[in-house]
Formats: structure tokens, C-alpha cells, sequence
């Protein structure tokens, strides 16, 4: 159970843990739950109770981060510590960039809502659809009314170093970047959007023409980063800029010998960018004037929202609580913790 206030004003880093349930598998396989969150932020990573030799991975390892949300956390809960306060940010002409960091299967796409793929999911409720809900209402008052904002959304995936447009049948698409260092993606889609539906439409839309592979068995879309944007402009010009990022599988190609080349690839080019981001996230937040944005392609793309006064992120890292993910989930917290 949890026991939180509700967020002030937001910093400009943010860094929370969110632990899923054990899922049907799990409990059938009689998995040992080797996390628990007992408030204010911390988290402990514990031996189980059962004795098994996990010596290599496990010393009651206590981490602290903003937030740590246990099992028992919906997405709406969730959104409200993370990507809500950081709404007002692009009405304000800011950068606010929302990311969902973690293995496999761990939950990213169950928070941010975008898999559209399977039946069973109510993705309607993840947020990427909560942050459309509230830019939308703060659309709609007064103080924001008069100032002739305009949204837009941008759909798109990253995947090996390379950049695909999800709202337009995945067309490759270039990135360049001018003398004032400014990024641009060459042809993306803007699509103007004037309800929280048309966002949703547009999220379906770019979900169902993600990259899959085959390194998981029901892993569809795990390898490549997947990035939607909700872009205010005025009179054309931009004016702030929400990036929700659903990242690949932070999981690391181990057992090598078991991989093909096109897998040891495709690996090596998202522990770069992985990288990248926290070193990019590290200088945000240490107000430096460098900024190594060109490390990646996924740091090059969401330049803007790593510079600037206003610039906001949140980094929200999933973890599975079981005993057989111990080694990612460990991989995951450090990673977490080294953000900020
Ligand atoms: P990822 O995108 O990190 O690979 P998913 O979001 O696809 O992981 O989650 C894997 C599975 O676990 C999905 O079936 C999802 O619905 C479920 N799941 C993830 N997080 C939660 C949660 N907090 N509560 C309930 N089910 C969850
Ligand atoms: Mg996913």
C-alpha cells in the first residue's frame, strides 16, 4: 500500500521504479517474488525465502528513487507522479519527455498504453492516452485558450540506428541537423489532432506497424524505440514539445552464442543508445553545456529535450519481480540509479 502526496512542482529529473505482478506463468512456475517496495521511493531487492544460491546476484540490495510504485499501482496512479506534472510544461514552451526504460516484458507497454496488438489490453488507459486527456483539457482553458495553440502528433520507431514514420507506413526517414545544431527529421508526419480520440487514432494506427522480433517468443516490437510526440505550435512556430518514449528491452545479449549476427547488432546498437540517453539525461540534469546527443540516433532525435530552461524528463524503469529476472532487474536499478 502506498502512501504519497501528491506531486509539487516537478524537477526536472524524475526517476521511478514500477514493479509489475507476478504474472499467470510465473505463479504457475511457483516463481519467488524477490521485490519489495516499502514506501517513500526506496526499494529492496531481497534473497527469497526458499533457499536457492543466488549469491552472484543478490546481497539485500536496498535502492532510492522519486517514486517506487509496487504491484498494486494502476497506470492512472502511476501517470499521476510521472508525465502529469510535466503537461504544463509544453504549454509553458517547454520540453517534457516521458520514458519507459526496462526488460522485456517487464510492463513498459502496459504503462504507456501503446500495444494495440492484443485484444485483451485496454490501452486506452495508459499515458500516452492520460497525457492526450489533460493536453486537451489545458487546451480548453481560458488562460490557455487565447494563445492559438495548435496539436499535433508524431508517431515514430527507432530501430537499429534508423528512423521509421508509424503514421506513414513506415517510411524511412533521415535525420539531419543544421548549423544551429538543430535536429530535424526529414519528412515526419505531423498529423493535426483536435480530440483526445484523433490521438488514440493515431497511436492504433502507428502500434500496429511496429518492428517485431524474434528474439522473444510473444516479444513484438522489443528491439526498437517507439516515440510519440504531442507537439503544440504557434502560428506555426514551435512552441513545446511532449515526447512519450516506450524504449527497446534494455536486456543485454548475455548468451551471445546463442544470438545470429543480425540479433548481436541489433543488441550492440540499443545498449549505445541506452547508454547515450543516461549520459544525456546526466547533463540535463547537471546543467552542463555539453550535451553528447550525438551519441545515438534516439539522443540525436530528442535533442531538444535535453537543453534549455524548461526542460523536463521523467524515467519511469519497469522491473519483473521474479527471481529468474533478478539479473536484468538488477541491471535495470542500477541503470536507474545512475540517471540522476
Ligand atoms: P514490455 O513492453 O516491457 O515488453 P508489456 O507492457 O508488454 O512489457 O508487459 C508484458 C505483459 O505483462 C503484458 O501482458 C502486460 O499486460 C502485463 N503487465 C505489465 N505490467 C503490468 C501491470 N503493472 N499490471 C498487470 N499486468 C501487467
Ligand atoms: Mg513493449
Amino acid at each position: 500500500h502506498m502512501s504519497l502526496s501528491d506531486p509539487v512542482k516537478p524537477q526536472r529529473i524524475c526517476v521511478c521504479v514500477r514493479k509489475r505482478p507476478l504474472n499467470k506463468k510465473e505463479l504457475a512456475k511457483k516463481e519467488i517474488d524477490v521485490v519489495t517496495i516499502p514506501g517513500n521511493g526506496a526499494l529492496l531487492l531481497h534473497e527469497p525465502k526458499q533457499k536457492v544460491d543466488l549469491t552472484k546476484y543478490l546481497e539485500n540490495q536496498t535502492f532510492h528513487f522519486d517514486y517506487s510504485f509496487d504491484e498494486d499501482a494502476t497506470n492512472d496512479l502511476v501517470y499521476r507522479f510521472t508525465a502529469k506534472p510535466l503537461v504544463k510544461t509544453i504549454f509553458e514552451g517547454g520540453m517534457a519527455t516521458c520514458f519507459a526504460y526496462g526488460q522485456t516484458g517487464s510492463g513498459k507497454t502496459h504503462t504507456m498504453g501503446g500495444d494495440f496488438s492484443g485484444k485483451t489490453q485496454n490501452s486506452s488507459k495508459g499515458i500516452y492516452a492520460l497525457a492526450a486527456q489533460d493536453v486537451f483539457t489545458l487546451l480548453r482553458q481560458k488562460r490557455y485558450a487565447d494563445m492559438d495553440l495548435c496539436p499535433y502528433v508524431t508517431f515514430f520507431e527507432i530501430y537499429n540506428g534508423k528512423v521509421f514514420d508509424l503514421l506513414n507506413k513506415k517510411a524511412k526517414l533521415r535525420v539531419l541537423e543544421d548549423e544551429k545544431q538543430q535536429v530535424n527529421v526529414v519528412g515526419l508526419q505531423e498529423v493535426p489532432v483536435s480530440s483526445v480520440d484523433d490521438v488514440i487514432k493515431m497511436i492504433e494506427r502507428g502500434s500496429a506497424c511496429r518492428t517485431s522480433g524474434q528474439t522473444f517468443a510473444n516479444a513484438s516490437s522489443s528491439r526498437s524505440h517507439a516515440v510519440l510526440q504531442v507537439i503544440l505550435r504557434r502560428r506555426n512556430f514551435l512552441h513545446g514539445k511532449f515526447s512519450l518514449v516506450d524504449l527497446a528491452g534494455n536486456e543485454r545479449g548475455t548468451d551471445v552464442s546463442n544470438n545470429d549476427r543480425h540479433t548481436i547488432v541489433e543488441t550492440a546498437e540499443i545498449n549505445r543508445s541506452l547508454l547515450a540517453l543516461k549520459e544525456c539525461i546526466r547533463s540535463l540534469g547537471q546543467n552542463s553545456e555539453h550535451i553528447p546527443f550525438r551519441m545515438s540516433k534516439l539522443t540525436q532525435v530528442l535533442r531538444d529535450s535535453f537543453i534549455g530552461e524548461n526542460s523536463r524528463t521523467c524515467m519511469i524503469a519497469m522491473i519483473s519481480p521474479g527471481m529468474s529476472s533478478c539479473e536484468y532487474t538488477l541491471n535495470t536499478l542500477r541503470y536507474a540509479n545512475r540517471v540522476k
